[in-house]
């Protein structure tokens, strides 16, 4: 192996050792560099941007050739508009005359133009030269690639086993990579509860984010391993550093051994209570490692990463097609189908939407569905038809208040009328729940318990809005803390509303999957715990060793404590007491 051993320390957001070469993956829509030229660069600029309009020009020609041939002319022909906007003569001699003006390099200048052409256009109220923006949005990337020299890879043309390092994933990149072929990730930004590590962690693949400017320091084809546990990268690891993970490796699959034995047992405490333990999907495509982790039912389908990296929102049969392969796959078990989440860190990729300041704080999954009530009724009809075949159960995300879940339910109800005037059938008593991930939600509860049939408890949001911390913002990371004593608080007022009104209450945040906090949130009283399916045995264990009075004696030793690091610190030692080989 070549080069000195370096060692890199960021966030292990999903556990496991991978080793293998560096795919550095760039996203198409990362920023151009700026750097300022002389005068004498100028001509120099424009020779590269002629030769990149000629590339991209053929480029575009050679996938119109390949089109036509796989499918027809007519769908070809969407390509002449890209034609056009390679050959867009004012676009051109602007790109032109701010370079003389402005001196910066070209990708830069060409980024500038091209993006406010596409924003003046977007915001034309005509279908026709709103598509016309799209157009130079995917042709501008394209322009942009052949100009820093970079190939359109993205994470789904991986076609060897590699370590993708990057400067951010997002959802719309983990939804689309060949998950065979991805051993595991690193990035510069990142943190535990991004949807982006949720991702890995379904997928079981390891990861680690925070690691700064990795994504420059890395090189493709460079070695490397990479610890999910630990938090590490190892960049050219030595013999020594591959001998001594090969240990930790040999202890980690004995524990897997012990696990995997767990499939078919019960998530049952030693003295006897049952907590039920679902797991969380993203993709139907998960539904085999639900399956497989001996979980109970799927407590949270995340049904908006369908929609992600689609040209068109998904229509009401492609949806149904989606959720059915899902229910018919997990039955008899039930399946716990969420409405769109988008927003906060989930976009769609050619979405009309006006880009928000505060995207977690704004016009986000509940809110955009009651502003955009045919998109909403349109998923509804898809589950609600599902729920014939299937056992499924609906659940509305980010509810704030009655009045919200209350239009919510109306949209509800004017869907069950338009499919019983249609004569299509579904489960009249399906059951619908509600998130409870605004802290607002979480003390109106008993008013909201008294409509629905089931609560689960969005920690990863629900610890974001009350300790008013951005939960993707490596920076603050250090104050996203589970154990905070208004978290607590906020969970067990949840569960006593719950309980008041007798319907069941659930957690599904990434909270559940964290074993330390198993003996907490089991002394809080929740009714099931819905974790990634590769925590689903850990759980599983970390339950079957526990006593219910033991959990209830921490739970009341934590209420003298003001500090979320002397209540984790308390549950660590229990944690340890009783399963300390699943802790490292
Ligand atoms: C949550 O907020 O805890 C949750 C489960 O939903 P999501 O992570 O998709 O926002
Ligand atoms: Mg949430």
């Amino acid at each position: 192996m070549s080069g000195q051993e370096v060692i890199f320390h960021g966030v292990g957001v999903a556990p496991g050792i991978a080793r293998g070469i560096v795919f550095l993956h760039h996203p198409d829509d990362e920023e151009p560099p700026k750097r300022k030229i002389d005068d004498t660069e100028v001509a120099k600029e424009i020779v590269r941007f002629e030769s990149a309009l000629i590339a991209t020009r053929a480029q575009i020609l050679e996938m119109q050739q390949r089109i036509a041939e796989a499918i027809g002319a007519k769908d070809a022909s969407i390509f002449d508009a890209h034609l056009l906007v390679v050959e867009d003569r004012t676009l051109i001699d602007e790109v032109l005359r701010n370079l003389e003006r402005e001196k910066f390099n070209v990708e830069f200048i060409f980024a500038e133009v091209a993006n406010r052409y596409a924003r003046t256009l977007s915001e034309i109220d005509d279908p026709y030269l709103r598509e016309r923006a799209f157009d130079i949005h995917d042709v501008t990337r394209r322009i942009i690639r052949n100009l820093l020299g970079r190939s359109a890879k993205t994470l789904g043309t991986i076609d060897l086993p590699q370590i993708v390092v990057a400067h951010n994933i997002t959802p719309s990149d983990t939804a689309t990579l060949n998950r065979q072929l991805v051993l595991g990730f690193a990035t510069d930004v990142g943190s535990r509860t991004s949807h982006t590590a949720i991702m890995a962690r379904s997928l079981n693949i390891p990861a680690v984010v925070g690691l700064k400017d990795i994504s420059q320091r890395l090189h493709p084809g460079e070695h490397v391993l990479l610890d999910g546990t630990n938090g590490v990268l190892i960049l050219n690891p030595t013999d020594q550093t591959l001998w001594e993970y090969g240990e930790i490796e040999i202890k980690l699959e004995k524990v897997e051994e012990v696990l995997t034995g767990l499939r078919d047992t019960v998530s049952t405490t030693a003295d006897g209570r049952h907590v039920i333990l679902s797991a969380n999907i993203e993709l139907p495509e998960d539904v085999p490692l639900v399956v497989k982790a001996g979980a109970e039912g799927i407590g949270l389908y995340r049904t908006e990463f369908f929609f992600l990296n689609k040209s068109d929102l998904p229509s009401e049969e492609e949806q149904y097609a989606a959720y059915l392969a899902v229910a018919e796959a997990i039955m008899p078990q039930s399946v716990i189908i969420r409405t769109l989440d988008l927003g906060g860190d989930k976009f769609l990729t050619h979405s009309h939407l006006p880009a928000e300041i505060n995207p977690f704080l704004g016009c986000r999954a509940i809110r955009f569905c009651l502003e955009r009530p045919d998109i909403f009724k349109a998923q509804l009809r898809a589950i609600l038809r599902v729920s014939v075949v299937g056992n499924v159960r609906v659940m509305f995300p980010m509810i704030s208040g009655l009045s919200e879940l209350r239009q919510a339910k109306e949209i509800l109800e004017g869907a069950k009328t338009e499919l019983r005037e249609e004569g299509k059938s579904f489960n009249e008593n399906i059951e619908l729940g509600i998130m409870i991930e605004v802290p607002s939600a979480a003390l109106v509860a008993e008013a909201l318990a008294r409509e629905v049939a089931f609560f689960s408890i969005g920690t990863n949001d629900l610890i974001q809005y009350t300790i008013a911390v951005d939960r993707v913002n490596e920076r603050i990371a250090h104050l996203y803390e589970p154990t905070h004593p208004a978290i607590l608080r906020l969970i067990e007022m949840t569960v006593a509303a719950a309980h008041g009104q007798g319907i069941w209450v659930g957690v599904c945040g990434e909270m559940a999957g964290e074993i330390t906090l198993t003996p907490l949130l089991l002394a809080l009283g929740v009714d099931e715990l819905s974790v990634s399916a590769g925590l689903v045995p850990r759980v599983k264990k970390a339950v079957q060793t526990l006593d219910t009075k033991e959990c209830s004696r921490l739970l009341e030793e934590t209420r003298g404590l003001l500090s979320a690091t002397d209540i984790l610190a308390r549950c660590e030692e229990v944690a340890q007491l009783h399963y300390p080989e699943l802790l490292n």
